[in-house]
């Protein structure tokens, strides 16, 4: 195999080279490795490959992996949350990427509150409007924040957006611009307990955009660990 470890380097470069054009840091964008449906041995490559920050969709999943892989694993929760699941995970992700409603995130404060832990979260904006897609959209999210940001056991890190597919990922700049927006507007309430600093951003097809516009966490997975098999 191997090839795992040269695909992490390969999108390293492009997230090296984007940043470049940008003029921004590249220590300033995480890798997210988006290892859902991908057995532990190809998650073992990147973390060989000095990858620590892993993304999954589906909790049984993820608490499977979270057993049994190394414990300095940084999981990320990327996938949409039901709220009878939420106590499967809470404590034990780093970041919960999905949060789509004040509902969700009481849930989370309340299994984090038993745990007597702060719980990171990202809350995720549905900025093309997409039927299909989760998220709030654009014009709630300084409410729902606001509400959000009363519970002590969940703390707002930031945003996450999962934009359209598109065949020119250049046309999903203009999303990703306008969510870098919505950020600085958040921020600029200065709300208790609710920090912009994470902003979740581009997948396999668009993280290059992504990168240009701001992004500071990347979730890729098909272009490190290659198409996935659902029929499995
Ligand atoms: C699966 C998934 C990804 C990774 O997608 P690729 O196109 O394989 O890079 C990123 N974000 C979310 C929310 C996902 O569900």
């Amino acid at each position: 195999m191997g090839e795992v470890k040269e695909n992490i380097a390969a999108v390293k470069k492009m997230i090296a080279d984007a940043c470049n054009e940008a003029g921004r840091n590249q220590d300033d964008v995480t890798l997210v490795a988006v290892s859902k449906t991908k057995p532990n041995e190809m998650i073992m490559e990147a973390y060989d490959a000095g990858v620590r920050d892993f993304g999954e969709n589906y909790v049984q999943e993820l608490v499977e992996k979270m057993n049994t892989l190394p414990k300095d694993i940084r999981w990320h929760m990327i996938g949409h949350l039901q709220r009878n699941k939420v106590k499967y995970i809470v404590g034990k992700v780093a970041l919960i990427h999905a949060v789509d409603s004040v509902k969700l995130a009481c849930e989370i404060d309340k299994e984090a509150a038993k745990l007597g832990i702060v719980q990171d979260i990202l809350l995720e904006v549905n900025m093309g409007r997409e039927e299909t897609k989760f998220g709030i959209f654009e014009e709630d999210a300084l409410s729902v924040v606001a509400e959000i940001s009363k519970l002590s056991n969940v703390r707002i890190r930031g945003l996450m957006t999962s934009a359209p597919y598109v065949v020119d990922p250049e046309e999903n700049r203009e999303i990703f611009h306008k969510i870098m927006r919505l950020a600085v507007d958040i921020k600029n309430e200065n709300v208790d307990n609710v920090y912009m600093e994470v902003m979740s951003m581009g997948m396999s097809q668009d993280f290059v955009a992504a990168v240009k516009e701001g992004s500071t966490m990347v979730r890729v997975g098909s272009l490190i660990f290659g198409k996935r098999n659902y029929t499995k």
